[in-house]
């Protein structure tokens, strides 16, 4: 998902496509992993003096919902990422920087075996640990 397709999305949806959400978009489509509201705001706060939590969780979840970002919970703690658009594949997040790495290999081609008769409708799988940069440092 790029910044311009986000857009388009917003606009056909009938949301406005404000300064701030083009900001917020700008920021996770150069994060290169997953980031917490609170790195963003910290972002936002930059440009946006006094922006509150509110804003940036009503367009996180926003987001979200119309599958411009992806979520998963670290250490207790939600994150988020901009959402994958090419082909089914699924991550290993670093638990330290929230980079993600991307594994082309899809554990339900095995598992499939093992539900005989169910219908499956989604699936999601992730590697949680530590990246070979951090790991390093
Ligand atoms: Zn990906
Ligand atoms: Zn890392
Ligand atoms: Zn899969």
């Amino acid at each position: 998902m790029n910044i311009h397709d986000a857009m388009t999305l917003l606009k056909e949806k009938g949301y406005k496509t404000t300064g701030k959400r083009k900001e917020i978009l700008d920021y996770f489509s150069h994060a290169d992993g997953y980031r917490t509201a609170k790195d963003l705001i910290q972002f936002m706060e930059k440009s946006y003096e006094g922006i509150s939590f509110d804003t940036i969780y009503r367009n996180l979840h926003l987001f979200c919902d119309m599958g411009i970002l992806e979520a998963t919970e670290l250490k207790g703690e939600k994150h988020f990422r901009i959402a994958c658009s090419h082909h089914h594949h699924h991550h290993f997040i670093c638990s330290d920087c929230g980079k993600t790495k991307e594994i082309n290999l899809c554990p339900m081609d095995e598992l499939e075996g093992a539900l005989p008769n169910y219908i499956i409708e989604d699936h999601k799988f992730e590697i949680y640990g530590v990246c070979p940069n951090c790991r390093n440092t």
